[in-house]
Order: C-alpha cells, then structure tokens, then sequence
C-alpha cells in the first residue's frame, strides 16, 4: 500500500465534503475572558471567544488560580505516578470528596478527562457484569459510545430521549436479566435536556442501573452546581453521575459518584483509570476550589442564564434561526458545512468573533451549525458586536431568516 497517498487521499476527501477541520491557534487572556490572541498568519488579533465550553468563565476565577498556583509551589508540577503507585495525593483525596458531596454519593473516582471517565466506566461496568446488556440513547456522546463498544457487551440503542421506545427495549429483555441504562441529562449539540424522573422510573421497574452523563450540567444547573438531577432532586435515583472538570468548572479532568462499592470496583478494575498517570495535584486543587465557590455561589449560574436569555431574544428580533431548548445552549443551524466554514471564518477575519463551526461527524450531515455558548464574561457590548455581525453575514450571504412570529 502507498500509506502517505492514502493518508493525502483520505484528507482531501475531507476537505471536499468541507469536513476538515482547523483548529484556531489561540492565546486566551487570563482576566480578560473572553477575550483571547488568534495567532493569524498575520500576526496575533484580539478576539472575543462565543464556543468556549468554559460556559461561566471558572478558567480564570481568582480563588481557582490561587489554589493552583499554591499547589503548584507546594507539590510541584505533576503527580508523580499512576494513582496506585505514588501517584494519589491529598489534593486528589480532597477532590473526591467534593465531588462525592457535590452528588450526595458516598464516594467519587477522578480520571484524566470526562471522554476516559465514560470510556473506562461504562466499559468496566458493562465488560464485567455478566450477562449485561446496556441500553444507550442513540445520541449519547463518543466516549459512552467507545466505552460500551469496547466492552463487547449486548447493547440496545434506543431512541433519543423516547420514553416509550426505552420501554419496549427493556421488555424485550428477561426480567432477570442485568440492565443499564445509559444517557446524558443536558445534549451538548442540540442543548435539548433528558426525562430523567421517568427513565428512573422505568430503570426501577425494570431492574436497570442508570449511568447519566452530567458532563455540560455539572456547575450549572442545580442550587450547588450538581447538574439537572439535582435541580430535579433526583441524584440519589441515579446508580451512576459522570461529568467532567473541564467545562463549568474550567480546569480538565473527568469523574464519577457513585456508592462506595461502585466506585470501588470500578477502581479496582478499570484499566483507563488504573495504568495512567494522576492528574497533576494543582489540577485537582483548581477543581476543588472551582466546585467549592460554586456550591456557595449563584452569581455565575444566574448571569449566565441571563446572558443566555438575552442573545436568544436578540438573534429572535433579527429573525437568525436557533434551535429552541431549555438549556444554556444555543445552535445556529446553517445546514451546509461550507457555509458553516464560511461563515465562521469571516466572523473571526473581519469581526474578531470566534466560533468554531460544527460539522460532521460531531453532528449528523446537513445539520452543520454554529454553537454559541454565552457566559457570565460576556459585556452587554460583547452582545452588541456579536448580533450584529451575524444580522450582516445573514444579509451577505442571503441566508433564511425567521419571521418573529414563527421562532
Ligand atoms: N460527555 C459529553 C456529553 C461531552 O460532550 C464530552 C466532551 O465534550 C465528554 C463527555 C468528554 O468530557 P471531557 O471534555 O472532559 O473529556
């Protein structure tokens, strides 16, 4: 085989179908979100950040800096080790407690990211319980998807947040049989959010775990920042709450809560946690005073919701069509991946607005958009610039707009 041809193939086909991706090369401003230097081939240009999944600006929180810097200057640099070998410090032990805590679970694991959290969970609960069949929403995300894939266990797909397709798939199986079901409470593309009271409902009468992926709902939702199942009082309905430290809470890591016997096994056989080193101690300390100050705080999740709010009503009186749902976030579907790209590069080059387009195969063909994620750090004039610009780019590129009475 002619291995560099077929790479150069493989990525040309890409950038036919205006699949391939680039990513922007960006310096963010610590202080100063959203703001951040694109380093252009011209040289660095402020922009303003509109897809950063650091949804309430935790990335540059003062009590999170501090207690990394002073983890830095305490411990060093990195962990040293695999958790089992030298690797669990006191910060890692005090994390798991928040977090535990955060869900009101008796116990909690870390791992390197929320994509290892999934991959390494789902697929030790599902390649070691006997017999098991997982039944997953058909958009659950990548990692779930690896994780269960990889475990080769029976699984179900079941229609996407269908209450009674989930239903005629658990009947289907033996009553005896072990089940889990596995799902996320807010989607991260469509923003749409889960039945969670009713899927725990039909695990309960049908003798299934729940796993529920929280990853774009830990920080934001809930009056301590658990996620929707707790702004729902359903937390302890859950056998299992994954979610991620890289997004609310803007440092990186993954985890879960669990029961102490859980999380237990899943420490003691999940090969993705096991042979890989700790998250470095200042990251587990960022994390700790990240989930601590908004447990305490509502001024973040509030301003959030009201930014939110305020570009949706805006983009509604442009007529820019966004997909209605009740969470933080807000796509722009533009249906056609060029355009997308298009569009995104002229609002970065003459605009200085950044926001990545989304297409396949993050999102299915033809569903190409933009995915705008309001935050706290946005100024009102932010909002301004942003509106704006997209009502100019609607009109160059003639693009459908929707009367206000139809949005
Ligand atoms: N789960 C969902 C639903 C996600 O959208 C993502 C990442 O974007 C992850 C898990 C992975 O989390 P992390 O970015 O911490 O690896």
């Amino acid at each position: 085989m002619n291995y560099p041809k077929y790479f150069r193939e493989q990525l040309e086909q890409l950038r036919e179908e205006g699949n391939y991706r680039v990513f922007a090369d960006l310096e963010r401003q610590c202080g100063a979100f959203p703001s951040a230097f694109s380093h252009a081939e011209t040289g660095p240009e402020k922009v303003t950040v509109w897809c950063s999944n650091d949804y309430l600006g935790m990335g540059q929180n003062p009590n999170v800096l501090a207690a990394m810097h002073r983890a830095i200057d305490n411990c060093g640099a990195g962990a040293g080790g695999t958790r089992n070998i030298s690797g669990t410090t006191h910060e890692h032990v005090l994390l798991e407690r928040e977090l535990a805590d955060l869900h009101g679970k008796e116990a909690a694991l870390l791992f390197t990211s929320g994509y290892v959290s999934n991959w390494a969970a789902l697929g030790t609960l599902a390649s070691r319980i006997p017999g098991i069949t997982v039944l997953s929403d058909e958009l659950n995300h990548a990692s779930m998807i690896e994780g269960i894939r990889h475990s080769r266990c029976q699984k179900r797909i079941w229609k996407h947040n269908d209450l009674e397709d989930l239903e005629k798939q658990l009947l289907d199986l033996p009553a005896n049989a072990p089940k889990l079901i596995a799902f996320e409470s807010v989607y991260s593309m469509d923003g749409d959010i889960a039945p969670i009271a009713e899927i725990c409902d039909l695990a309960d009468r049908y003798g299934a775990m729940t796993y529920l992926d929280e990853v774009h709902a830990v920080g934001l939702y809930g009056p301590r920042g658990g996620g929707i199942a707790e702004r729902e009082g359903l937390m302890e309905r859950l056998t299992v709450i994954e979610g991620t430290l890289g997004k609310a809470f803007g440092v990186v890591g993954g985890y879960i809560a669990a029961s102490y016997d859980l999380v237990d096994f899943i420490r003691s056989f999940a090969s993705g946690f096991i042979f890989t080193t700790a998250l470095p101690p200042a990251v587990a300390a960022g994390a700790a005073a990240s989930i601590c100050h908004l447990k305490q705080s509502d001024k973040e999740r509030y301003l959030h919701q009201q930014r939110v709010r305020e570009v949706r009503d805006r983009l509604d009186a442009l007529g820019i069509p966004h997909t209605k749902n009740p969470s933080h976030i807000i796509p722009v579907m533009v249906g056609d991946p060029v355009k997308c790209r298009f569009i995104s590069d002229v609002l970065m080059r003459d605009y200085g607005i950044y926001i990545q387009p989304i297409n396949y195969p993050t999102v299915p063909k033809g569903t190409e958009r933009l995915r705008i994620t309001p935050s706290p750090v946005h100024s009102p004039e932010d909002v301004d610039r942003l509106v704006s610009a997209l009502g100019d780019l609607w009109t160059q590129c003639q693009l459908a707009r929707k009367p206000i009475a139809a949005q």
